[in-house]
C-alpha cells in the first residue's frame, strides 16, 4: 500500500508484471515478514500462488509469530499481540486475504468482528495488590537525573556497554519510576 498524499495511490492496483506467468519465487522462513511478501507477490505482482515457495528451516512455521493448534483448545500462541490502529499495511493486507471459514469475508472483517463482539483492551496498564489499579496513570514519572541516566545510555555505544550490569547506568532513580515497571512488563515478558 503507498500513500502519496491520501489515498489516490493506496487504492490503485499494480499492472501485471511482464512474465510473471513463468517465475517462481522461493521465501527464505515463513515468518509475518515472509508470508507478508508471499501476500504481496500473489496480490500484487500478479503471481500464481502455486508458484510461491515458503522454506522454513524450524519444525513451527510462523517465526516468532508462531502458533500451535490443540484439538481441545484451538489455535494458541506464545505472548500476547498488540494490534495498532495504524498498522496500515497490515490492515490493508488482511483486507485482501479471505477467510478460510466465511465466503465473501476478510480477514480484516473477521479480526475486526470478534473484536466488536468479544473486545479486548487493558482498563488500566499495572495492577498490583492482586488486581488493584496502581495508579500510574500513563505517567512515565522519570525526574530529571533519570531522563539524562537514560539519555547517557542512548548515546552510548554498543561496544562501550560490554559487561556492564543494567545498574550500572541507572540508579533507583530510573528503576523506582513508572518508567522502568512499564518497560520489563511490556508484552508480559
Ligand atoms: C512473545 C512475542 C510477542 C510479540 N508481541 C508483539 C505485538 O504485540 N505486536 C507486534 O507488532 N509485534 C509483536 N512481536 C513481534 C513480532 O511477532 C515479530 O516482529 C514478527 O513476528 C517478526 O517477523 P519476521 O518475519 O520479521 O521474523 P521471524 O518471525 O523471526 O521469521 C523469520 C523466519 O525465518 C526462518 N529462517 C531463518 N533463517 C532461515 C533459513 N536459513 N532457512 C529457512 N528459514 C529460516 C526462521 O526460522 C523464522 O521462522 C512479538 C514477538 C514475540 C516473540
Amino acid at each position: 500500500m503507498y500513500y502519496s498524499s491520501g489515498n489516490y495511490e493506496a487504492f490503485a492496483r499494480p499492472k501485471k508484471p511482464e512474465g510473471v506467468d513463468s517465475k517462481s519465487a522461493y521465501i527464505i522462513g515463513s515468518g509475518l515478514a515472509a508470508l507478508s511478501a508471499a501476500c504481496y507477490l500473489v496480490r500484487d505482482g500478479q503471481m500464481e500462488g502455486s508458484r510461491v515457495y515458503v522454506l522454513e528451516k524450524d519444525p513451527v512455521t510462523g517465526g516468532a509469530c508462531d502458533g500451535m493448534y490443540y484439538t481441545n483448545v484451538g489455535y494458541v500462541m506464545r505472548g500476547g499481540r498488540e494490534m495498532d490502529n495504524h498498522f496500515e499495511c497490515m490492515w490493508d493486507l488482511f483486507r485482501s486475504v479471505p477467510s478460510i471459514e466465511t465466503e465473501g469475508v476478510s480477514v480484516l472483517d473477521e479480526y475486526y468482528r470478534l473484536n466488536k463482539a468479544d473486545p479486548n483492551f487493558s482498563l488500566c496498564r499495572a495492577t498490583e495488590n492482586r488486581g488493584q489499579d496502581a495508579h500510574t496513570d500513563k505517567k512515565f514519572g522519570l525526574s530529571d537525573k533519570a531522563c539524562s541516566q537514560l539519555m547517557k545510555l542512548y548515546l552510548t555505544s554498543n561496544e562501550e556497554l560490554y559487561n556492564k550490569k543494567i545498574t550500572d547506568v541507572f540508579d533507583d532513580e530510573v528503576l523506582n519510576s513508572n518508567f522502568w515497571l512499564y518497560w520489563r512488563t511490556m508484552f508480559a515478558f
